[in-house]
């Protein structure tokens, strides 16, 4: 297990540009690095940092879009056959062994009364749980349909709705979208699913994250960071802008449009993953393993319906 914290600042800037080729119908995109990208430090006196660990890639379980509920299937969406696969989903990520896990929101589906989504969660998070310790939750639009931020938060146990950490010399980023253009949090229909905005506090927060931090960063977020349409953050231009000049964001997860996209804009990878709710039986299933290569590549391993991405820094 590659743990937290171990990794010495580095000073180098993470800077590359990208080409995008398409051949056999793979997607694959190289980074022409200008400076050394991933910074993984040297091995120096002051680290603990084995052989073992630095030759070892960091593995990420990512899921998105389960949409929980007890209730009977709507249009494409299965709600109940979620948990049969994250259960599949789980089985995967156990045998590759992954460090983390990630889900980038819409864990349940809207309830008819409090109690009876906080069972939904409650069942749902009994099977996100057992995967690993080192979970993480980006809160989506459906997250807060019935529940307000605390009661969703709050029966997780994650602390806040948006943070960062450190692992194994990546510092990943958690964004929570769910502000009303009025900088009003989501909760309990108290929006409009299209008006997705990053708060104004938030983009304080976010910026002076970057600022204080120099290992190479991957962002998490439910609605999109790169489109204007429906699915889009409405000022996502300003967290774009954020990001860019941070100089160090290799590449944002994200999902709410429950299909497979990539987008690459200024340098960085805007990667949507597969809804797991939609479609009946397990060939419908969609989740992911991401592997980050100390040596720079990022590599995702897509499952049933998420499709395989890969690019090298
Ligand atoms: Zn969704």
């Amino acid at each position: 297990m590659m743990t937290t914290e171990r990794e010495t600042q580095s000073n180098r800037r993470f800077q590359l540009t990208r080409r995008a080729t398409l051949s056999g119908g793979v997607l694959t995109l190289a980074a022409a690095q200008l400076s050394s990208p991933w910074g993984l430090p040297e091995t120096s006196a002051a680290e603990d940092i084995t052989t073992d660990d630095r030759a070892r890639s960091l593995k990420v379980g990512l899921i998105t879009d389960l949409h929980y509920a007890d209730k009977a299937p709507v249009g494409s969406r299965h709600y109940r056959e979620t948990l049969g696969k994250l259960d599949e989903a789980a089985k995967q990520f156990e045998q590759q062994n992954v460090d983390l896990v990630v889900e980038l929101g819409d864990l349940i589906d809207a309830a008819s009364s409090v109690d009876d989504e906080l069972r939904y969660l409650e069942t749902i998070n009994r099977k996100y749980s057992a995967i690993a310790d080192d979970r993480h939750y980006v809160l989506g639009n459906h997250c807060v349909d019935t529940l307000t931020k605390d009661e969703f938060l709050g029966s997780v146990g994650q602390e806040k709705s948006y943070k960062s950490f450190d692992r194994g010399g990546i510092h990943f980023v958690i964004l929570d979208a769910c502000f009303r253009s009025d900088g009003t949090p989501y909760g309990r229909r108290n929006f409009k699913w299209t008006d997705a905005n990053v708060s104004a506090e938030e983009l304080q927060w976010l910026q002076a994250d970057l600022n204080a931090n120099a290992k190479p960063v991957i962002v998490f977020a439910h609605q999109r960071l790169d489109v204007s349409n429906s699915h889009g953050v409405k000022n996502n231009a300003d967290v774009r802008t954020i990001l860019e000049s941070s100089g160090n964001v290799a590449a944002v997860f994200q999902g709410h449009s429950h299909a497979n996209d990539l987008n690459e804009i200024n340098g960085i990878h805007y990667c949507t993953l597969v809804a797991m709710v939609e479609g009946s039986g397990e060939q419908n299933n969609g989740y992911s393993v991401l592997e980050i290569d100390p040596k720079g590549e990022l590599r995702l391993s897509g499952f049933r319906k998420q499709t395989d991405r890969h690019w090298t820094a």
